[in-house]
């Protein structure tokens, strides 16, 4: 899956919103997440992301920024 860190936080650019094929963008508190069960892994966003805020799970020490994306992934 893939991840979105700090670099987001009150940036809300939506170009990775635009590109995703399965939607798994989601609006958290003051930025946008990923939900990682959602995420097909295309990487498409990545690039897309002015920020540079997007990031493959595969990167270490990431955790806690994937438990964020879970939790706030969720439907309002
Ligand atoms: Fe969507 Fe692909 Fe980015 Fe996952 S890697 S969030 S499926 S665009």
């Amino acid at each position: 899956t893939y991840i979105v860190t700090d670099n987001c936080i009150a940036c809300k650019y939506t170009d990775c919103v635009e590109v995703c094929p399965v939607d798994c963008f989601y609006e958290g508190e003051n930025m946008l997440v990923i939900h990682p069960d959602e995420c097909i892994d295309c990487g498409v966003c990545e690039p897309e992301c002015p920020a540079e805020a997007i990031k493959p799970d595969t990167e270490s020490g990431l955790d806690e920024w994937l438990e964020l994306n879970r939790k706030f992934s969720v439907a309002w």
